[in-house]
């Protein structure tokens, strides 16, 4: 199947209840795992690279193969840009043929956000691709506050620059937690009402699966999904070395079942976000 953009899938998984989980994939092995998982239970994707990858050739031989893979795959299958920081890495992940980015202004005054958000929404439209935002700035775990969104400035946000999803601080952050999060599903609700479109869950590993269903049901309808997943990948390495004993093994043959753990953990997740 060709690829498709966040429109043809998060406005019908909003509608329906659901969330299409999105993994952040670095090489082969990260990209055929989601792929796979995707196909094994018969629901939509995102893969996505993160904007550190396009500061080196990674992101262009990255898309290039999760095109491939995906033209051979049976889901539609969304290949986007992660936490795009400028209009150039914009313009890179249409030139290295990505269907949607995400711009994350987040970190800028609310009207240099909108500003440049703007900017590449009318970038990323003209080239048929759709586009995420930010709002309210989701931290990593190390960071001791968590600024929230509010309804009026996610709608505010959302009439001034149209883009198609938006990411919101409900409570989440990135990485492994360090305490149960609090995660403000009341607020989610409030800004779900107050904007059409769908939300968008970052900092999705390592929240409480109880937590994920009730963003979801609130209209979040992207679940990001990077640091589990890449933990499966580091844990399953030192499995598999430790077996060996230092034994030789071709790496293709070493890494399928890193492969593998990587897709179980994928389709759990993906089982989750679509309520089965
Ligand atoms: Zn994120």
């Amino acid at each position: 199947m060709s690829l498709v953009t966040l429109n043809e899938i998060l406005p019908q998984a909003r509608a329906e209840g659901r969330a299409v989980c999105a993994f952040n994939v670095v090489n082969c092995e990260s990209a055929k795992a989601a792929l796979l998982a995707a196909e094994r239970e018969n629901q939509p994707v995102i893969i996505q690279v993160f904007q550190r990858l396009f500061g080196d050739d990674k992101a262009r031989y990255v898309g290039a193969l999760v095109r491939d893979m995906a033209a051979h795959t049976s889901v539609p299958v969304v290949l986007h840009l992660d936490h795009g920081q400028s209009i150039e890495q914009i313009i890179q992940a249409i030139r290295y043929g990505f269907t949607s980015v995400m711009l994350d202004g987040s970190k800028l005054p609310f009207a240099e956000n909108v500003e440049v958000t703007r900017q590449a929404v009318h970038l990323a439209h003209t080239a048929g691709l759709s586009i995420e935002a930010e709002i309210g700035h989701i931290p990593t775990t190390a960071t001791a506050e968590l600024p929230l969104s509010t309804p009026e400035e996610a709608a505010e946000f959302v009439a001034a620059t149209g883009v198609d999803a938006l990411a919101v601080a409900i409570g989440t952050a990135h990485g492994f937690y360090k305490q149960t999060p609090v995660i403000h599903t009341d607020l989610a609700r409030r800004i779900a009402d107050a904007v059409g479109i769908p939300l968008v869950l970052h900092g999705g590993s390592d929240t409480p699966d109880q937590k994920v269903r009730e963003a979801i049901a609130c209209g979040f309808a992207k679940l990001n999904i990077a640091t589990e997943f890449f933990q499966v990948y580091l844990e399953e390495v030192i499995r598999q070395s430790e077996l060996r004993a230092g034994a030789f093994l071709p790496i293709d043959l070493f890494m399928n079942p890193v492969t593998e753990a990587m897709s179980q953990l994928a389709a759990s997740k993906i089982r989750l976000a679509s309520g089965r």
